[in-house]
């Protein structure tokens, strides 16, 4: 960080100190309580374990317990399932859903066990391919130069395929490094062990931006989850969220006839309850390095999603 940016975080940390401070977020809560924020997680990084990769997934355990605390004093937090029921009991809380893509081994581990000691609800979104100590692209390429723009030939040109990615981040000079045990994703037994306290829905079989896929494919990205979850973990949440946040009026009808009763983009905000469009539900992200103010702001409604 420079001395420039430095001081910037300091001034905005001080703003958001001063909104919190002024009962703005209690105002602003108060005009979303029919709504329902759907917070969107990635990896919980437990207690003295190293963030390596893009900070922005990456949270430490310690903010998401604050975290959750600052959400039971002002929420309801509903399991995903709750958010289609259409007879909700009429409350003066807004409520609140928790979720985690990728299924990051932090997630299943320290996240889950954060939100047992609370008696919270979750659901987490599984990419099978990755099960098993995986590691996901956007981590191991130590990508230096512009994020942004790698990024976006990633989501493009190599549809968002893992192993497409890494081949063009090689070409490009690209180097790979070590992900901690952390930042990969659970093995099938952590997810059992995670089930108690975190429910497991499908985050399509191989990561793809599901956009760009051609109909079999697609298909077979959305129906190959089903079935695994099916078998390897014995029960799921019949939900899908979208890779990257990438859907189209096309997708969400293939996701609606393979079984997916619901699916979640990645930004967009509140949600009424139930959702207008159950295959488009929005959410608010959580970024890793959000401060506790900076979060009290984004579950207030205070910052678009
Ligand atoms: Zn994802």
């Amino acid at each position: 960080m420079t001395a420039a940016t430095g001081m910037r975080a300091l001034a905005k940390r001080a703003v958001e100190r001063t909104v919190v401070g002024t009962g703005l977020t209690a105002l602003a809560r108060r005009a979303h309580r029919r709504e329902v924020v759907v917070l969107g997680y990635h990896n919980i990084v437990p207690d003295g374990e190293p963030i390596v990769g893009d900070r922005s997934l990456h949270l430490p355990q310690r903010e998401f317990a604050a975290q959750l605390d600052i959400l039971g004093e002002t929420h309801d937090v509903i399991a995903l399932t709750e958010l289609l029921a259409r007879d909700a009991a009429s409350t003066s809380r807004p409520a609140a859903v928790i979720t985690f893509d990728d299924g990051y081994r932090g997630a299943a581990t320290a996240g889950a066990a954060e939100l047992a000691r609370r008696g919270m609800a979750a659901t987490m979104f599984v990419p099978p391919a990755f099960v098993g100590d995986g590691t996901f692209w956007w981590d191991a390429c130590a990508i230096d130069g512009d994020r942004g723009a790698f990024r976006q030939l990633a989501l493009t040109v190599c549809r968002g395929e893992d192993a497409k990615v890494r081949a063009e981040a090689k070409r490009r000079g690209i180097t790979e490094r070590a992900v901690p045990a952390h930042a990969r994703c659970a093995t099938p037994e952590e997810l059992r062990e995670a089930a108690g306290a975190i429910a497991i829905g499908s985050h399509s079989w191989s990561h793809p931006n599901l956009a760009l896929l051609p109909p079999e494919t697609l298909r077979d990205e959305l129906t190959r989850p089903i079935d695994w979850l099916r078998t390897e973990l014995g029960g799921f949440v019949p939900w899908l969220a979208y890779p990257y946040g990438k859907t189209s009026a096309h997708v969400q009808a293939v996701a609606r006839e393979s079984g997916y009763e619901g699916a979640l983009l990645i930004e967009g905000g509140w949600t009424t309850r139930p959702p207008r469009n159950h295959h488009a539900v929005p959410r608010l992200d959580v970024p890793g390095e959000v401060s506790r103010d900076g979060f009290a702001m984004r579950i207030a409604g205070l910052v678009a999603g």
